[in-house]
């Protein structure tokens, strides 16, 4: 085992392998306060990259509401239940990861789920955490949550699923972090399924070997975003890339966002992994159950997320979200306007800050008739 630095737990844990951390890493940011649960994104993942024979189960692209629901079944308690006690100490993670909890010899602790946890992909669907109380009625603020959590491969800086393939097939790309399965050295042992704590590699019944979450790398290589954050309905999505620790570059908006306003947070990151799909946590969830997911920096986040209409430059930076397909490597706050450029410096989003308002007259005089929609 080797020693490497995880920012995200802020400090050193045990790896199997020598930390080699890519020159920018894909990563995402997922703003669960937008989501309306379409399946949108799931479903152009799922016609472009597995629809064959074998993939039935394999979703690269999953949405699902918490508290309740799980793809596969149970994953996250389970993942809890494995990892033992997580205490933080403030803003250090003072437990084991999956690289440190391991006691058998094996480089990673991880479990298999079996195929029937895989059979239900919406169970818990749109089932709220509690019960409603007789006579109770909406007053502003629900008494009863939910909230809907996107989920895909986190592509992540220390990869569970790399780290305990015996053949060598899992790698990550240097230019951009995104980790992807040879299938041609693959021979089916599903370990990197059993290891990834967000279970997201996948076991194609056909084929027999394992597949996962390409990050849509021919989009990616085209400065394009991927499918499922441009087709995604809510503008919950953004996708860029995350420098190195200590090079964070104000004008990146996921760097901005990550990195230096703190607003969007790591799943699970006391699993170890460093994963890079990041979450704005949920404004109206209970604390002690987002503390669990997101880590430490929860109330922080949902503070500075409250503060973005007074905030013009975090204002900016949420426009990026689901207004172009380009990858925005830079962005500023005009005035009031968001603009953001691609890779080539090409303007690619200018937004107003305010949407305009246009309202129709009732009457349409020109065609002497009432309209329905006047705005
Ligand atoms: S989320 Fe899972 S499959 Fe994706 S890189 Fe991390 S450990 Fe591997
Ligand atoms: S397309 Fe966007 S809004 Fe719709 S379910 Fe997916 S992440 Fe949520």
């Amino acid at each position: 085992m080797s020693k490497v630095m995880n920012w995200q737990i802020n400090r050193e844990m045990d790896y199997p392998y020598e930390g080699a951390r890519p020159d920018k890493q894909i990563a995402y940011i997922f703003d669960t306060n937008k989501c309306i649960d379409c399946q949108t994104c799931t479903v152009a993942c799922k016609t472009t990259w597995t629809s064959g024979k074998g993939q039935e189960q394999v979703f690269y692209n999953n949405v699902e509401t918490k508290p309740y629901g799980f793809y596969p079944h149970e994953w996250d308690p389970k993942l809890m239940e494995i990892l033992g006690p997580q205490e933080w100490k403030g803003k250090t993670f003072a437990g084991k990861t999956i690289f440190e909890a391991t006691q058998d010899g094996l480089p990673v602790k991880g479990f298999l789920p079996d195929e029937d946890s895989y059979a239900s992909p919406n169970l818990g669907e749109d089932v709220v955490a509690g019960m409603m109380e007789q006579g109770a009625f909406f007053q502003g603020i629900h008494k009863v949550w939910m909230f809907y959590l996107a989920r895909i491969c986190n592509h992540c800086t220390y990869p569970g699923c790399l780290a305990a393939c015996p053949r060598q097939a899992i790698y990550k790309r240097p230019e951009d972090g995104i980790v992807l399965v040879d299938e041609s050295r693959c021979r089916g042992y599903r370990e990197c399924v059993k290891a990834c704590p967000y279970k997201k590699v996948f076991f194609n019944t056909v084929t027999r070997v394992s597949e996962k979450c390409i990050g849509c790398f021919p989009l990616i290589e085209q400065g394009e975003q991927p499918r499922c954050v441009q087709t995604c309905i809510g503008k919950i999505r953004l996708q860029g890339f995350l420098s190195k620790p200590g090079e964070e570059k104000a004008d990146n908006p996921i760097d901005y966002l990550v990195r230096i306003k703190k607003v969007a947070l790591p799943l699970y990151p006391q699993a170890g992994t460093e994963p890079n799909v990041y979450y704005i946590p949920p404004v109206h969830v209970p604390r002690d159950f987002t503390g669990q997911m997101f880590g430490p920096g929860v109330e922080e986040a949902v503070a500075t997320y409250r503060s973005a209409p007074k905030d013009p430059q975090l204002l900016a930076a949420l426009l990026m979200f689901g207004n172009t397909s380009r990858i925005i490597e830079r962005f500023k706050a005009e005035g009031e306007l968001a603009v953001g450029w691609d890779r080539d410096g090409k303007e690619a989003v200018r937004v107003p800050f305010t949407e305009p308002f246009f309202a129709r007259e009732f009457f349409d005089k020109k065609h002497e008739t009432y309209r329905h929609n006047i705005t």
